[in-house]
């Protein structure tokens, strides 16, 4: 486990530490034909950050980009 890094929020500006699963929302990079062996990231947002922002994969990049969710009336 490594490579995952879910110990904190994936919001730089939280940093919320992870206590434990089913709260916030957890994504998990789908593996790329570029990664060598086991190299999944998993990213970690807040019960709080997942309210405002989402974490969206960017393909190009093959990573994961803060976007901010649009607010549901
Ligand atoms: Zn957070």
């Amino acid at each position: 486990m490594k490579d995952a890094n879910i110990s904190v929020c994936a919001n730089p500006q939280c940093k919320q530490e992870f206590k434990r699963l089913g709260e916030g929302k957890l994504y998990v990079r789908p593996a790329g034909k570029n990664d060598k062996g086991t190299n999944q990231k998993a990213l970690w947002l807040c019960p709080e950050c997942a309210e405002h922002f989402d974490l969206r994969y960017d393909r190009r990049l093959q990573e994961y980009s803060l976007v901010r969710r649009r607010r549901v009336a």
